[in-house]
C-alpha cells in the first residue's frame, strides 16, 4: 500500500477503448498496458468498449484479431466486450438532447466548404468558421432551403479552459480558438467521436481514462460535452507515446510494428511486456507477464519522453523469441 491509496475513488472503473479499424501495434501496447496496470494496481475495474462507430472504416476481422492481442498480451477486463453501435439509441439522444438545449445547432457544410473557408488548426483538423452558427431558426427550415441533411455541431465559447491531467499536470486549452464549433454527429447521421467517448464512459461509469498523449487535445472537447450533459469529468491521464525512427507517432500503416505480425514472426509476448515496463521506468525481469507487474506497478516513474521504436528495438525483440 501507498500513500496514494487514500485518493482512490470509492469504485475505479477505467477503459480499453481500441476501434477496429486496423491491427493494434506498439503503441497501443504500450498505452493500454499502462492502463490496465494503472487500474489493476489499484483494484480499479477494467472495461473493454471496442469504438465500431465508423460504418466507414470499420472492417470485419479487426475486432477478432483484437481480442486476439489482448490474450496476448496478457490483458483481462471484467464483464462482457462492449460494442460502441450497442449504444446508438443513448448516443442519438445524446445529440438530440443538446440541440434542443441550445448547446448544438444543425450544420449544413459540407466538409469541402469548410476546408476552403479555413485555415488549418493543424494536419487532421480545420477551424470551422461558425458558418451556420445562427444561420437557420431550425433544422427543418435549413433542410427546406438547402435540400441536404444537417450534422450537429456543439457551440464553442471563446473562453480558455484550465484543466488537469494526473500524468502532465495542469493545462490550459482553447477547443473555441483550436478548432472551433465542433462536430457531435456528421451530416450522414453517425455519432461523432468526441460525443460517443463522452457519453459512453458515462454509461460504463468511468472514472480513469488513461491514453496516448496524441487525444490530449481532443480533451477539452469532451469536458465542454460532460458540463453541458451534466455528466461527471473522469481524470484524465495521457501518456507518451511510441514514435518511429523520424520521431512520427506509429500508425496503423505501419505494418511491422503490429502486434499480430510480432506474433506471426514468434516473439514472446514476455519479451515484449518486459521491453514495455521497463522503458515505462519499471523494475522486471527480462521477460514478464502483466499480470506480474501488478504488485509493484507505478505509473509515477512513467518518464516524460516519447518512446522511439525502430530497427534496434525491433531486432532485440525478434531475438528473443
Ligand atoms: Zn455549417
Amino acid at each position: 500500500m501507498t500513500s496514494e491509496d487514500t485518493n482512490v475513488p470509492a469504485e475505479l472503473i477505467g477503459r480499453l477503448a481500441p476501434s477496429p479499424t486496423g491491427h493494434l501495434h506498439i503503441g497501443h501496447a504500450r498505452s493500454f498496458l499502462l492502463a490496465w496496470l494503472n487500474l489493476r494496481s489499484r483494484g480499479g475495474r477494467v472495461i473493454l468498449r471496442i469504438e465500431d462507430l465508423d460504418r466507414e472504416r470499420v472492417k470485419p476481422g479487426y475486432t477478432d484479431q483484437i481480442l486476439r492481442d489482448l490474450e496476448w498480451l496478457g490483458l483481462d477486463w471484467d464483464g462482457p466486450v462492449q460494442m460502441q453501435s450497442d449504444s446508438e439509441a443513448a448516443l442519438q439522444a445524446a445529440a438530440n438532447s443538446l440541440l434542443e438545449s441550445g448547446h448544438a445547432f444543425p450544420c449544413f457544410c459540407t466538409r469541402k466548404e469548410i476546408a476552403l473557408s479555413a485555415p488549418h488548426a493543424n494536419d487532421a483538423e480545420v477551424r470551422y468558421p461558425g458558418t451556420c452558427r445562427d444561420r437557420f431558426a431550425s433544422e427543418a427550415e435549413g433542410q427546406a432551403e438547402l435540400g441536404r441533411q444537417a450534422g450537429l455541431r456543439f457551440r464553442c465559447d471563446p473562453d480558455e479552459l484550465q484543466l488537469e491531467d494526473g500524468f502532465r499536470g495542469p493545462f490550459t486549452a482553447n477547443p473555441g480558438q483550436e478548432v472551433g464549433d465542433f462536430l457531435i454527429r456528421r451530416r450522414d447521421g453517425a455519432i461523432a467521436y468526441q460525443l460517443a467517448v463522452v457519453v459512453d464512459d458515462a454509461l460504463s461509469g468511468v472514472t480513469e481514462v488513461l491514453r496516448g498523449s496524441d487525444l490530449l487535445t481532443s480533451t477539452a472537447r469532451q469536458w465542454l460535452l460532460q458540463n453541458a450533459l451534466d455528466l461527471p469529468h473522469p481524470t484524465w491521464i495521457h501518456v507518451p507515446l511510441v514514435v518511429d525512427a523520424a520521431d512520427r507517432r506509429l500508425a496503423k500503416r505501419d505494418g511491422d510494428t503490429t502486434l499480430k505480425s510480432l506474433q506471426d514472426r514468434g516473439v514472446d509476448p514476455r519479451a515484449l511486456i518486459s521491453w514495455l515496463a521497463s522503458t515505462a521506468g519499471q523494475e522486471c525481469a527480462s521477460r514478464t507477464t502483466a499480470a506480474e507487474l501488478v504488485p509493484t506497478f507505478d505509473l509515477a516513474r512513467l518518464p516524460p519522453a516519447d518512446l522511439p521504436f525502430d530497427g534496434a528495438q525491433e531486432r532485440a525483440l525478434l531475438s528473443q523469441r
